[in-house]
């Protein structure tokens, strides 16, 4: 069974419609697919609609991806199985879309001082009424040329500490955990890895999520090794959470697509290991 529990649409950064996802899962033999747009549930009605209307054999878990602060970091904390309709979550997700516009408005206000005027009209534009995220500006960035690439126009003005980087107020890690049960699901911290945090520090964020409640961590996510997946295994352990996996697909590339070497060993416990899978059987392929 092949099980996919992180995924953006056009609804925040990712590229392809809800559907044209939901196209995209089949394709690749996805069974189980949560759809985790930053900060909104705007896809997840038009899937699970393109699911029913050509009764496609795929299990959409409802899921979000929020922005949250722990020590002046930003933490992603995956929510997955909320109720997209509860009215308070929504209410707590249009707050963060509100920091989000406000945030964009400074970010274009920094890159005009630094001579790219023009920012914010372009990337409202492009975001076409989508949650509004630094990949929308980076998308910019690039296509006006100041950038190669993606990752270059992070390193030279989006990321930490550049330029167009403007510190955020989302809310606390440990109130996005309380959002997340609320709403009736389960909270997964995001890649790991990817905050650029020493082991020590790893660990530190591990013990504080699983203290604030959190359920589980992302064991598998893209680029990482065998011995980092055992190491994040450890400390779900440690702090008796259970392993997700996603992809953390936006786009398709090189190294990776949707559904794509997810694979959790035998001695972990899935974040799944209670749900009500359609499929026959509840271990990855
Ligand atoms: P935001 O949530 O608006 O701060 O935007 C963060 C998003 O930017 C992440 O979810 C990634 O999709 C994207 N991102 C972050 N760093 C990079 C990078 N170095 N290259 C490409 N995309 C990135
Ligand atoms: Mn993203
Ligand atoms: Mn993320
Ligand atoms: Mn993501």
């Amino acid at each position: 069974m092949k099980i996919d529990l992180h995924s953006h649409t056009l609804c925040s950064d990712g590229v392809l419609s809800p559907e044209g996802l939901i196209a995209r899962a089949i394709e690749k033999g996805v069974d189980v697919l949560a759809i985790t747009d930053h900060d909104t549930v705007a896809g997840l009605a038009p899937a699970q609609q393109a699911i029913n209307a050509q009764q496609l054999p795929l299990q959409l878990i409802n899921g979000v991806e929020i922005s949250t602060g722990w020590q002046q970091l930003e933490i992603h904390i995956v929510g997955l199985n909320i109720n997209p309709q509860c009215p308070q979550f929504l209410q707590r997700l249009a707050s963060q879309q509100q920091a989000r516009l406000v945030r964009a408005e400074e970010m274009a206000r920094r890159l005009e001082k630094n001579q790219i005027p023009d920012v914010l009209p372009a990337v409202l534009a492009l975001a076409n009424g989508a949650a509004l995220t630094r990949t929308h500006f980076a998308r910019h960035l690039v296509s006006i040329g100041k950038a190669s690439s993606m990752d270059g126009v992070f390193k030279k003005y989006l990321g930490r500490g550049k330029i167009g980087y403007v510190p955020n107020n989302w809310v606390e890690m440990a109130d996005a955990i309380e959002w997340i049960h609320d709403a009736g699901g389960v909270a997964v911290l995001a890649h790991p890895l990817k905050y650029k945090l020493t082991t020590k520090w790893v660990k530190r964020l591990a013990e504080q999520f699983a203290a604030a409640g959190g359920d589980a961590i992302e064991v598998i996510s893209p680029q990482q090794t065998p011995v980092q997946k055992r190491e994040l295994w450890a400390l779900c352990q440690l702090h008796g959470l259970t392993a997700s996996v996603g992809s953390d697909f936006h786009q398709a590339t090189t190294w990776n697509d949707i559904g794509k070497n997810l694979y959790l060993t035998d001695d972990v416990i899935p974040v799944w290991a209670n749900w009500p899978l359609q499929g026959n059987a509840v271990t990855p392929a």
